[in-house]
């Protein structure tokens, strides 16, 4: 048989956290030896989230028609120790078919438990994004870094976007002020390492905001959003203190994820 490993964290968009392991051919006893990573996990990720993983076999191998999982298990997360490895040896379990929500925009591929829908995961459906702030002496103004963007929300019918970031930095003042990033296909897991530049003394930057977007590239027609975050003096959180940590200071590099907001950019005053 040619089977592979497909994971997934429970509840939530399961394309949005999937991840696979290579398919290994025709063996009865397959060995993967195979790390995959969650960027973007969290405590509260931690605290809530169950691992889902299903053994599948691979059916374009051997054109075979796609079948249900072989099997699958289960970890719920809250029961690992931060910087501690566990070994699981567990029997697997018989697919578990999941209910689509009839609440929700199954449409665009969304299938959620339904014993396990809560409020929480509204807040997060839109995906988040890792961003880079720092402000450097030597080259006279701010670099802002868009390194990826993890669980976004699938805006295309085969259940992906293709996404890409744009920034924003207002208010204009004659410099450039717009930047985006490239358009990476396919997926709801980007990685971009990008990095944008905008002169000016730290003291002016500082009062400014920085608007950052996420939109899915259609072709042909106009692109989707997929959700925003606003950086600046006049944001909350993380999202202030992300600002006032860079722009305090020079030559100060912070690497923050934030969680994208599923209402348009808006310039708050
Ligand atoms: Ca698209």
């Amino acid at each position: 048989m040619d089977t592979y490993v497909k994971a997934s964290l429970l509840p939530g968009a399961s394309k949005a956290s999937q991840l696979r392991t290579r398919t290994v051919r025709a063996m009865k006893i397959p060995v993967w030896e195979e790390t995959l990573t969650y960027h973007g996990f969290t405590h509260q990720d931690a605290a809530r989230k169950t691992l889902r993983l299903c053994v599948c076999e691979d059916p374009w191998l051997r054109r075979r028609r796609r079948a249900p999982p072989l099997g699958e298990l289960r970890v719920p997360l809250r029961k690992l120790v931060p910087n501690q490895a566990r070994s699981f040896d567990i029997c697997l379990e018989k697919w578990r078919l999941t209910k689509r929500s009839k609440s929700l925009d199954t449409a665009r591929g969304m299938s959620l438990y339904q014993e396990e829908v809560e409020t929480e995961v509204a807040g997060e459906e839109r995906g988040r994004v890792l961003l880079s702030l720092c402000y450097s002496s030597q080259r006279g103004g701010l670099l802002v870094g868009v390194l990826r963007c993890a669980h976004l929300a699938p805006m295309d019918a085969n259940g992906y976007s293709d996404p890409f970031v744009r920034l924003f930095l207002h208010p204009n003042t004659g410099k450039k002020s717009k930047f985006k990033t490239s358009v990476r296909r396919k997926t709801l897991n980007p990685e971009f390492n990008e990095e944008f530049f905008y002169s000016g003394p730290r003291e002016e930057l500082a009062q400014k905001t920085l608007l950052v977007s996420v939109w899915d590239y259609d072709l042909g027609t106009a692109d989707d959003f997929i959700g925003g975050v606003q950086l600046g003096s006049h944001a909350s959180g993380e999202c202030l203190r992300h600002w006032l940590e860079c722009l305090g200071h020079s030559d100060h590099r912070l690497e923050l994820w934030h969680l994208l907001d599923s209402r348009p950019v808006q310039l708050s005053d």
